[in-house]
């Protein structure tokens, strides 16, 4: 069974990254987030694989038990660990309620992907709100009362979000919206009393691609000015899609404005939805990775069991390759929630100084922690469902439904293949590298500190690759990005491991050991990669251009 690895959490982010919270707090809120993790979320994980959502006429039906889950974790205060306390939240750092959004996560995907969207809407009205939106909405999002969702996709408006074609009528103080969005997760059910669109929508006249768009704010039931809900609006969930996994979490069609439009209400400014967007999806893109970090943490611990109990004959923990695979998803997911934290520790920094450089530091982590943590679900998953043999592909094991759960995650909140882009065109491009370049000599440091790991090589692999980058035609870079990414991450998770290590040494002496261990194999077994992978990013591009 599932137990958070709270230890862990606690040491990365009060021993290695020191965030600004005392410990006793830190460790009080992981011990009753974990508590609750697993008495509430976890028990409901299979229940919601195998019995769904349902969509009628009159909305989103949960599975049997998740209403009730949800209210212990809105009740327990849960909603708002990282939002500011003048809303009612706890005020705590992000990377901390990023160690308490992998306990929901590993627990129950299905269900924890409502709040992780919620936060992301916390954010996007704290940062774009007029103050009366904040006071209207804040409120009721952050106790959990209310739901979020995030509205972009349209069936030809995928990773090309300039093609969205959802209308927006001016109307007095408000807008009707017109249109049909496609996959929006959690865009109804009946959790809680209302739930909030936030819709990307295009103003009549407003010119083509993303600088046309601004933002909406479309809610379920309309909010008189005291608060209370009123009239139905007009956006419904005509219907729930049949998905691979995630079976619990309803991804709907979403019809905005079949009767006489959509009451919405613009966020920020007229032409900057995508920038008001950005502040959601930037946020949703570090939980996403989270995401991954938590399905593939559930699946190795379940490994792990499985490999010390099943004999054939002697217990197969015994043999050679199932110790590589086991330490495999143990080293990977040491070194990627390092980094996740890493840059949602980054975010807080900025938070509290203003200091542009932190600003740049999470926008450079957030697509790698994004991509790496979400190709790792898919690879760790799979890993530990080999660790099963043939049972891992019998549903009854609890495997499986990890493995197709974690699938999308590399799909949504930007595709993988877009995140490469995003870290090579706009983290990298446009700064000429020097956010990079900062954060690489850092990871020198922690390299310097930790002679007895071979992360050289690695180093210089990645500065001859960005040198490459910012040389290259955008064609190339285009092509050669993915690797590029990969690369990048492996360095920062090994460096990452490396300096963990370190601080174990000197705070945590009872973790280095299994640190000691981990950065090894992470160092003789994933990191030798990097040197290929530089070869593929500076090699591979022209054959793949021609
Ligand atoms: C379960 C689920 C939940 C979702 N939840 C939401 C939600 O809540 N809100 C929401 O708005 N959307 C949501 N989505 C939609 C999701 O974000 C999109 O599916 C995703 O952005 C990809 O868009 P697409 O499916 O149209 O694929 P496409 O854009 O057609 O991409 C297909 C392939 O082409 C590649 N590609 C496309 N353009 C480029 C490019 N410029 N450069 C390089 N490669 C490219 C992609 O990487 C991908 O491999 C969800 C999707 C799913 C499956």
């Amino acid at each position: 069974m599932y137990t958070p690895p709270v230890r862990e959490m606690r040491f990365q982010l009060c021993s290695v990254l020191g965030v600004d919270a005392p410990e006793d707090l830190v460790e009080q809120i992981l011990d009753e987030a974990a508590k609750l993790a697993v008495s509430a979320f976890l028990p409901l994980n299979r229940v919601g694989d195998k019995s769904g959502v349902v969509c009628t006429d009159t909305g989103v039906t949960m599975p049997p038990g998740f209403r009730d889950a949800y209210q212990a974790y809105v009740s327990g205060g849960w909603n708002g660990v990282a939002a500011d306390e003048k809303w009612g939240g706890m005020g705590l750092p992000f990377s901390v309620a990023m160690a308490v959004q992998e306990m929901w996560q590993s627990a129950n995907m299905s269900l924890a992907l409502c709040p992780l969207l919620n936060q992301g809407a916390i954010e996007a009205i704290s940062a774009h709100g007029t103050d009366a939106q904040k006071a209207l909405y804040l409120p009721p999002l952050v106790e959990g009362r209310w739901t979020g969702t995030m509205n972009l996709t349209e069936s030809g408006a995928g990773s090309d979000v300039g093609a969205i074609r959802t209308r927006a009528v001016p109307d007095g103080d408000h807008y009707r919206l017109f249109g049909q969005k496609i996959f929006i997760s959690y865009g109804d059910h009946d959790l809680a009393d209302n739930i909030l669109h936030l819709v990307l929508a295009r103003m009549e006249g407003a010119e083509a691609g993303t600088r046309g768009l601004s933002l909406f704010l479309v809610p379920k039931y309309l909010v008189n000015s005291d608060g209370t809900l009123g009239a139905r609006n007009d956006v419904v969930a005509a219907s729930t899609e049949h998905k691979l996994g995630q079976h619990a979490s309803p991804t709907c069609v979403m019809s905005f404005g079949d009767k006489d439009g959509a009451i919405g209400y613009l966020l920020g400014a007229v032409g900057g939805g995508m920038a008001a967007m950005f502040t959601m999806m930037n946020h949703a893109r570090l939980g996403v990775g989270i995401q991954g970090i938590a399905v593939a943490e559930a699946a190795c611990q379940q490994a792990l069991a499985y490999a010390d109990v099943r004999l054939q004959p002697k217990p197969i923990s015994d043999y050679p390759d199932v110790q590589r695979m086991l330490k495999t998803m143990q080293s990977s997911l040491l070194a990627a929630r390092a980094l996740a934290y890493d840059a949602g520790h980054a975010l807080d920094r900025f938070k509290a100084s203003g200091d542009k450089a932190d600003a740049a530091r999470a926008d450079l982590l957030t697509p790698i922690v994004k991509a790496w943590a979400t190709d790792l679900a898919n690879d760790l998953t799979s890993l530990a469902l080999q660790v099963h043999g043939g049972m891992g592909y019998i549903e009854e094991t609890g495997i499986a439904q990890y493995v197709r759960d974690a699938r999308v995650l590399a799909i949504y909140e930007g595709t993988n293949g877009i995140q490469a882009n995003d870290l090579a065109f706009r983290k990298i491009l446009r700064d000429g590298g020097q956010a990079a370049r900062t954060y690489i000599a850092e990871l020198r440091t922690f390299a310097k500190a930790a002679p007895d790991l071979p992360l050289d090589d690695s180093l210089t692999a990645l500065e001859s690759a960005l040198t490459w980058v910012l040389a290259a035609s955008p064609d190339q870079v285009a092509a050669s990005a993915t690797p590029f990414l990969r690369l990048f991450a492996l360095t920062a998770g090994a460096a990452r491991l490396a300096h963990s290590l370190q601080i174990s040494r000197e705070k945590a002496p009872d973790m280095a050991p299994h640190i000691q261990k981990m950065a090894a194999f992470f160092a003789g077994n994933s990191l030798p990669m990097t040197t290929a992978l530089q070869k593929i990013v500076e090699g591979g591009a022209d054959s793949i251009l021609k």
